[in-house]
């Protein structure tokens, strides 16, 4: 087994019901989550979403809501310029392309205005269970501190680990680099001594030697 392997196996171990942290109850509701997840912890998210879904339920209700009740809505979230422009275009889109209704394959989701390739993957993975590794701050820092990706954007650490972890794990390992990156391998200070994969890790060899 190679060290990829070993780390996967070992965080899968770490993480056994590795899902999202954000609440949501279709992918409508995950998109708009995921767009406010954005320099945002899913807490903060999940603490302003009930009320934006009482507000707005449907992608028709997102694109009609008033602009500034969007972003008073949203404010806590932080740029919510922004992401309430991104939320109203990618609903927008969602009802003048897709009949209202989220699309569920990777292509069409990346068509949506306001919609990253993170978000887009996020989706297509966890409301409709396809095979992506959405890679954000999380997942980009630890999986190259650990050396199974050597990269130095988001873009080519997706392609890299597309590479290495078989196809069927894509999802799974996604959750799995990216709650290991929030709770042991954070951002300022990793928890190297408490890490369960250190003896394969790249950046704590480095560090250690
Ligand atoms: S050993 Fe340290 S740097 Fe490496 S994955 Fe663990 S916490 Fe992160």
């Amino acid at each position: 087994m190679n060290n990829c392997q070993q780390i996967l196996e070992q965080l899968q171990r770490d993480f056994p019901n590795a899902q999202s942290e954000l609440n949501f109850n279709n992918p409508y509701e995950l998109i708009v989550a995921v767009i406010l997840s954005a320099q945002c912890t899913d807490k903060r998210v999940n603490q302003v979403t009930p009320k934006l879904f009482e507000l707005a339920p449907t992608p028709q209700a997102l694109a009609d809501m008033p602009l500034d009740l969007l972003e008073d809505t949203i404010r806590s979230c932080g740029f919510y310029h922004n992401k309430a422009k991104h939320l109203k275009s990618m609903a927008a889109d969602v009802v003048s392309k897709y009949g209202g209704q989220v699309p569920s394959n990777l292509a069409d989701l990346q068509t949506l205005a306001g919609v990253g390739r993170k978000t887009a993957n996020v989706v297509y993975a966890v409301a409709f269970g396809g095979q992506a590794i959405a890679v954000d701050t999380h997942v980009f820092r630890v999986a190259n501190r650990l050396g199974i990706a050597t990269a130095t954007n988001v873009l080519d650490t997706e392609k890299q680990l597309m590479a290495v972890i078989p196809q069927d794990r894509w999802a799974d390992s996604h959750h799995h680099i990216l709650l290991h990156g929030r709770y042991v391998c954070k951002a300022q200070k990793p928890n190297c001594a408490g890490c369960s994969v250190s003896q394969w890790c790249r950046y704590f060899k480095e560090h250690n030697d």
